[in-house]
């Protein structure tokens, strides 16, 4: 069976480019970026030259950017470091109620220290109000950290309306832009952005590479103590392969962007008008707002996510519920709730995210699947009636 991979938001395979960009940094070329001799400045020429590829990706300076182990950490990179660094008096934080949990669960731990949280809603197509933004706003307002693109339904964030609230307010603005980098362009001085979260493995590079802009003069303090690494803001031996990895994926992402964006979106909008017009009972949620090119959240109602998402996978699709498991009991997933969906909705919804590999011709064959699956489970549900054809 050819299995078709529509899960490019989970994660991404490594690029081909990327793996061998990678693959000299894990034998002969092993040097410690911070030693002096050949064998580590070697090591250190290739990590700049990576940082260099990572900050025009988002348009910074090359100093700006911190590697990370990834997309979690940036953002609690960026969330506690700034909190940690700030003067107590300033204590209340803003976020919104569709963060990825690497965002809601460090604001939820913070709270639980004492700070002060405001956890702004979402209208029915998954986009926050800047003007909501702008009236949580106090005096003692530390930061505003807003995601650029939603990991659920793909909808794009007004983050250039919400960077001028918060320069004009003199409130440091944080974006998780994992889901954005490479998908849309991105540049953090337009935006007025002070810190922005990347993730490796989201852009065909490797899990466990990631990246944090800082703009000079954002005050953050580390998460672990150790040496001097990284400026002082990430301590430990630089990860030399997997940062050339990040690199090559940073300038192969740039690189490919603007074509891969309309192939992609030319590629979901044709699943979603064909899935919409060949399965009853279906609805495309945030399809009313500005969305990354490469994600369809869809609700089948009357099924269940997770079997949806099995049955397919046995048939050789594989895409996502982007519901948490909490307990053993299916959580629906916070961000459908939080764009107004009943949690039965929530459950019976399925994201499909398109990438790089993805062909048109894979998009019929998952059309081919679908119907028949969804029809399937449906019968066996209770609730649901079969539309009769009227003659
Ligand atoms: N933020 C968003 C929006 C994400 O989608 C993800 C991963 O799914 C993360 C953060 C976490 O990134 P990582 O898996 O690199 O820790």
């Amino acid at each position: 069976m050819q299995r078709i991979y529509f899960d490019h938001n989970a994660t991404t395979p490594v690029d081909r480019e990327v793996l061998a960009a990678m693959l000299p940094w894990f034998s002969e070329k092993f040097g410690n970026a911070s030693s002096i001799h050949s064998f580590g400045q070697e090591a250190r020429g290739a990590i700049e030259q990576a940082r260099g590829h990572v900050a025009r990706l988002v348009g910074s300076r090359p100093a700006d950017i911190v590697f990370t182990s990834g997309g979690t950490e940036s953002d609690n990179l960026a969330i506690l470091g700034l909190v940690r660094a700030s003067r107590a008096e300033r204590k209340h934080i803003i976020t919104t109620a569709i963060e990825h949990s690497a965002v809601l669960n460090t604001f939820q731990a913070l709270e639980a220290s004492g700070v002060e949280v405001t956890y702004l809603p979402v209208g029915r197509e998954g986009v926050v109000d800047p003007e909501a933004v702008r009236q949580s706003l106090r005096p003692d307002t530390l930061l505003i950290s807003v995601m650029m693109a939603n990991n659920e339904l793909g909808t794009i964030q007004p983050i250039e309306e919400i960077g001028r609230i918060a320069e004009q307010a003199d409130v440091w603005f944080h974006t998780d832009a994992v889901q954005a980098a490479g998908k849309v362009p991105i540049d953090v001085s337009a935006l007025r952005v002070d810190l922005l979260s990347l993730s490796g493995h989201k852009i065909y590079a490797p899990k466990g590479t990631g990246a944090l802009f800082v703009r000079s003069g954002v005050r953050i303090e580390p998460l672990v103590h150790g040496g001097h690494h990284e400026r002082d803001r990430r301590p430990g031996t630089e990860n030399a392969a997997g940062i050339v990895g990040l690199g090559r994926a940073a300038e192969l992402a740039l690189a490919k962007l603007p074509v891969e964006a309309a192939r992609l979106a030319a590629l979901r909008d044709r699943f979603e008008r064909a899935v919409l017009e060949r399965v009853p009972a279906t609805r495309v949620n945030g399809a009313g707002a500005v969305r990354v090119a490469n994600t369809a959240s869809i609700t089948f109602s009357y099924v269940e996510g997770e079997s949806l998402e099995i049955a397919l996978d046995l048939k050789g699709l594989a895409c996502s519920t982007g519901a948490a498991c909490s307990s053993g009991a299916i959580e629906p997933s916070h961000v459908l709730t939080a764009i107004g969906l009943e949690p039965a909705e929530a459950r019976g919804s399925l994201r499909f995210s398109f990438g790089r590999a993805n062909t048109s011709e894979e998009v019929d064959r998952a059309l081919a699947i679908l119907p028949g699956v969804v029809e399937h489970l449906r019968e066996l549900s209770p609730l649901y009636k079969k539309p009769v054809a009227i003659l």
